[in-house]
């Protein structure tokens, strides 16, 4: 099967997962809005993450942070002076371009294997002038100087827009975590190590953004900080990295399409002793999907210098105190769910020559559970019985259109796992047909066995 974005693309949008953003008006660049599909595999995947990482997990906590903060939290976290990408105009066409994506992309179509990450702005320039290196666009050689872009969105707080009133958009949950430190810790009285982890929209003004949904200006963020004792971070570094790996596979991500890619000193952020990605195998060539990085005690320091707060732990087994250590997992949703939807994509031949283009979601991430299914309109009033039944715990498709193969192969074509039919045989000895997407296999079962039938297939 050939996976290519303009499938998954297509698919996305004829039947609801993913829209263009504000597509009447001719759309917003970069921006997507998710459909009536979508937003059940956008809700599932953050349930099942909620699910593993705080509700089921002794060790953590949640938390839901404003959007909006003091601008001193950005001076303090370094996003102020430090979050930025090195960009350059070409001047022919007037597009903009990240310089090091540039260089990185032109090196490795000529074999090039040469680090970019670490050099200055000024060599940057230079050696976009001194190699071939052209406009994607235009195809011109004629570009500005390379110079810092920062990512943070501004905004105005209130009715004037003075410069005094200037905001941003966070463009990171975690911060919002790092300044709760203290209250969660008072609040749940919790001893060390513990993690507290948040689910929320973040803002990026990225120089680039592109590739359907992986990377945009908005996007969601579940993110973890775990505090621990210094010393103790590398280990809990090395499980945290585990874990989120594990859960991927758990939701049936497939193990060829996954890998850990550990961060040279050069390319390590200004906060971070190491880091680790999980990169996934996309149709259009392997991107980061979770940054898994020891940030020290760096984000608690910085604030403790700009707020004048005591935000360190004494341990009360060793009668220490001292700053805690943070483990952060940082995981983008709209990227893992495009994995996920990348992952499950698969066109099978069947034995009659034809084609079916199948969904296959892990049941517990599927946004269909179970399509019920009338062999005719007749039968209807007995159908929708049993849909008004399963649509109390699942959410249930109720479909009585077209011929049974017909709908079956939409079912498929959107990672339905099941499908009940009714036929007329049901009216007599009340049971229903089950068929199963991976298999197609089906199985005939008592209307009133339904529920129980049920009740352990979605789990993880
Ligand atoms: P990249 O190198 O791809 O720009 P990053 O290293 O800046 O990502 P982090 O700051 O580590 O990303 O953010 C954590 C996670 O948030 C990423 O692994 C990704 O899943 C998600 N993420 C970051 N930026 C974007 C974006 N512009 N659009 C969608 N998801 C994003």
């Amino acid at each position: 099967v050939e996976k290519t974005m303009e499938k998954i693309v297509a698919l996305s949008k004829n039947r609801g997962f993913i829209f263009q953003g504000s597509e009447i008006y001719d759309g917003l660049a970069n921006t997507w809005d998710y459909g009536p599909l979508g937003v059940e595999l956008k809700n599932n995947v953050k349930r099942l993450w909620w699910k593993k990482f705080i509700q089921e997990n002794p060790y953590n906590v949640g938390l839901d942070t404003a959007i909006l903060m003091n601008p001193r939290v950005w001076v303090a976290s370094g996003h102020v002076e430090k979050f930025s990408d090195p960009k350059t105009d070409c001047r022919h066409c007037k597009a903009r371009h990240r310089a090091d994506k540039l260089i990185e992309e032109w090196n490795r179509a000529h074999s090039i294997d040469m680090k970019v990450d670490g050099m200055s702005n000024e060599e940057l320039t230079r050696y976009i002038e001194e190699h071939d290196i052209r406009c994607p666009n235009c195809g011109k050689k004629d570009f500005t100087p390379v110079k810092n872009f920062n990512l943070m969105f501004k905004t105005y707080m209130g009715v004037t827009e003075d410069s005094k009133d200037e905001i941003y958009l966070r463009p990171e949950t975690a911060q919002g975590i790092f300044v709760n430190f203290k209250n969660v810790q008072r609040a749940t009285r919790r001893k060390l190590p513990f993690g507290i982890g948040q689910i929320g929209k973040s803002f990026r003004n990225e120089v680039t953004p592109g590739n359907f949904t992986f990377r945009t200006r908005e996007f969601e963020q579940m993110e973890l900080e775990f505090f621990c004792e210094p010393g103790k971070d590398m280990e809990w570094f090395e499980y945290w990295k585990e874990f989120c790996r594990n859960w991927l596979l758990s939701l049936n991500l497939r193990e060829e399409n996954i890998r850990m890619r550990d961060h040279s000193k050069e390319e390590l952020s200004h906060y971070s002793k190491a880091t680790t990605d999980i990169e996934y195998k996309f149709p259009f060539g392997w991107g980061e999907l979770w940054g898994i990085a020891n940030r020290t005690d760096y984000d608690l320091k910085q604030h403790m210098e700009h707020s004048k707060e005591d935000l360190s732990y004494f341990d009360p087994t060793t009668n220490e105190k001292y700053v805690p250590y943070c483990i952060e997992p940082s995981v983008g949703v709209d990227r893992v769910v495009l994995a996920f939807l990348c992952d499950a994509y698969d066109e099978e031949e069947l034995e009659d020559g034809d084609v079916r283009t199948v969904l296959r979601f892990h049941p517990a991430l599927a946004p269909v559970k179970i399509a019920v299914l009338p062999l005719s309109k007749k039968l209807g009033e007995y159908a929708f019985e049993i849909y008004k039944e399963l649509i109390k715990y699942y959410n249930c498709e109720y479909d009585d259109t077209g011929s049974i193969g017909k709908r079956y192969r939409r079912q498929d074509e959107i990672g339905t796992p099941y499908c009940v039919t009714f036929d007329f045989d049901s009216v007599e000895d009340k049971q229903v047909t089950i068929r199963e997407r991976d298999s197609m296999k089906q199985v005939r079962i008592p209307v009133a066995e339904l529920k129980d039938y049920f009740s352990d297939k979605f789990d993880l």
